[in-house]
C-alpha cells in the first residue's frame, strides 16, 4: 500500500516518537510482505530515489525523517512473532515492537529474548544496533542470541533482491549476518526478519532455545528530595552507584541479577531516583537488593523516600518504596508501558551517552551537579540517566559481535524531554554545554581510554560528526564502533555498493 500527501493517513506516517523530524516523502510503503519491501526498494532504486526504512520510530536523530528524503518503507504491518522449525529458531519481522516480541514469545514458548524497556520501540533498529535492557546483566544482549537476519539489499547493478544471513560459519553471507549483529539500521538494506536462537542451544524443542526469563521480578523505586539534597550527598549517591557497577561488571557473579537506573533528574523535577530489578533467579533478591541499597547510601545523611514525580522515561512509582515481587510479563509490561513519554504527540528530545569502564571522576559530579543544579534551566524532564551493564554482556569477545562494548560496568544516558520548538535551543545548548563539559578532559567526548569506552549507537547524536562539539580527534565511528569500524565498512561494501541505505552516521563505503 503507498501512502501520498495527500492521503488522510499521511500525516500519521511521517514521524516517529520525536516530533523534531518530521518528514516530506512523497509516498509511504506500507510493506506487508518481503516482496513489497523489494519492490519499494527497487521503485526507488529505478527512479533515483532517496529511501529511508522506518522500524518502530524511536529513532533519537532524523535518520528516518529529513527533507532530503523522498520514499519511505513503513515496516510497522511486519510485526509477526513466530516460530520457525526450518530455520530451528523464532523469526521476528522487522516491523514488530518489543512488547510484541515478549508477549509471545513468553505466553507461547516461556522464552524471551534480552532487550529494551520501552514497549513500544521497534525491533527494526534496536536489534541491529546492539539491544539493552533489564535482562542484559543475566543474559547478555540482543545481539548475543541473533542467528539470522533476512535482508532486502541492492546490489551494484541496482537489483533489489532478499538475502539470508546466518551466523553459520560456512554461510557466504556470514558478513551481514555479523554487519546486523551491532553495525545499526539503516546501513546495509532492509532487515524484513530477524531469526533469534541462543548461540550453542541444541534440540528442537522450541523451548531451549532461547533463554527462560525469571517467572518473577522484585522491583523497587525510592528518591531523594532535591529540596534536601546536599551537593555531597549527591556526590556519594553517584559515586557509591557507579563504584558498584565497577566491583561487579565481570560476567557470572551472582550480582548480575540486579539492574538499575539512576535517575540524576534537573532539580526543577524535584527528586532524584533510583529504580531497581532484581531477578527471581537470584538466591535471595531481597537481600541482593538490600545489600546494593546499603552500598548506593553509604555515607548518604538524608533519608530517601517514595518516588512520586514521573522522571525521564519512568512514570511514579510509589508503590514500589517497599520492593515488590511480580510476575516477570506483568513487570515488564509496566515498565515499557508505564513511560510517560510514549502517549506524549508532542514529544521533542536530545540525547546523548557515554559507556563507563571505571567510575567517573568526582570532578565530573561535580560537573553534572552543577548543570543540573542550573537557575536559568527549568525542565523537569532533563536528566542524567545511569545504568546498569556489564554482566553477561562482558563475556562476548570486542569483535564477536558488531557491538564492540564488551567491558564496560555501567551506561550514562544524558537526554531532554520538552514539547514546544520555541524551547529547543534551550534545552539542545544545555545538553550540550552539560555533556561537552562533563567531558572536557577529552575533547568533549567520552573517548575510548582508560574510564570510558565511547557511545551507544542506539543512542545517536549528531554532534560527534561535529568538531565544535567532538574536539576529541577521535571520529564518531570510532566511539560508536571502535575497531569494529573497517569489518563494518567492508559489509558495506558488499552489501549496500551504491550506498542506497544511508544517514548522518551510517558507516561509510571504505
Ligand atoms: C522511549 C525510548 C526508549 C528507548 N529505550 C531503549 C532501551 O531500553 N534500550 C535500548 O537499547 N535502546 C532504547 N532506545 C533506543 C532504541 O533502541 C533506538 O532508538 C532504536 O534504533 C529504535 O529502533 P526503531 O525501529 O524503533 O526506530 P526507527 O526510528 O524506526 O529506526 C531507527 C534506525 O534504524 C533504521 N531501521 C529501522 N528499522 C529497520 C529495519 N527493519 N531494517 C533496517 N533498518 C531499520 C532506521 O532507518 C533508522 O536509521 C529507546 C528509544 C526511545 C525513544
Amino acid at each position: 500500500m503507498v501512502v501520498r500527501p495527500a492521503d488522510s493517513r499521511y500525516q500519521d506516517l511521517i514521524r516517529g516518537t520525536n516530533q523534531r523530524w518530521v518528514g516530506t516523502p512523497e509516498r509511504v510503503h506500507v510493506a506487508r510482505s518481503t516482496a513489497d519491501v523489494v519492490a519499494a526498494v527497487q521503485l526507488a532504486v529505478d527512479q533515483g530515489k532517496r529511501l529511508t526504512v522506518q522500524g518502530g520510530g524511536h529513532c533519537y536523530e532524523d535518520f528516518v525523517f529529513n527533507s532530503d528524503v523522498q520514499v519511505v518503507i513503513n515496516l510497522s504491518e511486519l510485526d509477526q512473532v513466530a516460530f520457525d522449525p526450518a530455520m530451528r529458531a523464532f523469526s521476528v519481522g522487522g516491523g514488530a515492537t518489543l512488547l510484541d516480541v515478549y508477549e509471545k514469545l513468553y505466553r507461547i514458548w516461556g522464552v524471551t529474548i534480552p532487550a529494551g524497556q520501552c514497549a513500544t520501540v521497534g525491533v527494526g533498529g534496536h536489534i541491529s544496533g546492539g539491544g539493552w535492557g533489564v535482562l542484559c546483566r543475566e543474559l547478555g544482549l540482543s545481539v548475543d542470541h541473533l542467528y539470522a537476519v533476512e535482508v532486502v539489499r541492492v546490489d551494484a547493478n541496482g537489483k533489489a533482491r532478499a538475502v539470508i544471513a546466518t551466523s553459520d560459519a560456512g554461510d557466504v553471507n556470514r558478513e551481514l549476518w555479523w554487519a546486523n549483529t551491532g553495525g545499526g539500521g539503516g546501513n546495509f538494506g532492509v532487515v524484513t526478519r530477524y531469526w533469534f536462537r541462543t548461540k550453542d542451544a541444541t534440540g528442537t524443542d522450541p523451548a531451549g532455545l532461547l533463554p527462560r526469563p525469571p517467572a518473577e521480578v522484585l522491583l523497587a523505586a525510592i528518591s531523594w528530595p532535591w529540596e534536601t539534597l546536599t551537593q555531597k550527598d549527591f556526590t556519594t549517591i553517584a559515586a557509591n552507584f557507579g563504584d558498584w557497577h565497577v566491583r561487579h561488571a565481570a560476567p557470572g557473579k551472582p550480582e548480575s541479577a540486579l539492574f538499575s537506573y539512576l535517575n540524576l533528574n534537573h532539580r526543577s523535577n524535584g527528586q532524584v531516583g533510583l529504580l531497581t530489578q532484581v531477578s527471581g533467579n537470584a538466591k535471595n533478591p531481597e537481600k541482593l537488593y538490600a545489600d546494593f541499597l546499603a552500598d548506593v547510601t553509604r555515607g548518604v545523611t538524608l533519608r530517601h523516600g517514595p518516588l512520586t514525580n514521573a522522571m525521564g522515561e519512568f512514570a511514579p512509582a510509589p508503590e514500589f518504596e517497599v520492593p515488590q515481587r511480580l510476575p516477570w510479563l506483568q513487570a515488564t509490561k509496566y515498565l515499557g508501558a508505564a513511560n510517560p513519554i510514549l502517549a506524549d504527540p508532542t514529544l521533542r528530545g536530545d540525547f546523548k551517552s557515554a559507556f563507563n569502564r571505571a567510575r567517573y571522576t568526582d570532578q565530573q559530579i561535580a560537573v553534572w551537579y552543577k548543570h543540573l543544579t542550573r537557575t536559568d534551566f527549568h525542565n523537569p524532564r532533563a536528566q542524567l540517566m545511569v545504568s546498569s551493564y556489564g554482566g553477561k554482556i562482558n563475556s562476548v569477545g570486542r569483535s564477536d559481535t558488531a557491538f564492540a562494548h564488551r567491558d564496560s560496568a555501567f551506561k550514562v544516558l544524558y537526554l531532554s524531554y520538552w514539547n514546544e520548538k520555541a524551547d529547543d535551543a534551550a534545552n539542545i545548548g544545555w545538553l550540550r554545554d552539560f555533556y561537552y563539559e562533563s567531558y572536557g578532559a577529552t575533547g568533549g567526548v567520552p573517548v575510548p581510554d582508560a574510564v570510558t569506552d565511547g557511545c551507544y549507537l542506539n543512542y545517536p547524536d549528531i554532534d560527534l560528526n561535529d568538531p565544535a562539539y567532538n574536539r576529541s580527534g577521535v571520529p564518531w565511528h570510532t566511539l560508536y564502533y571502535t575497531d569494529n569500524y573497517r569489518r563494518l565498512q567492508a559489509a558495506k561494501a558488499a552489501y549496500d555498493p551504491r550506498n542506497v541505505f544511508r544517514h548522518s552516521q551510517s558507516v561509510r563505503l571504505p
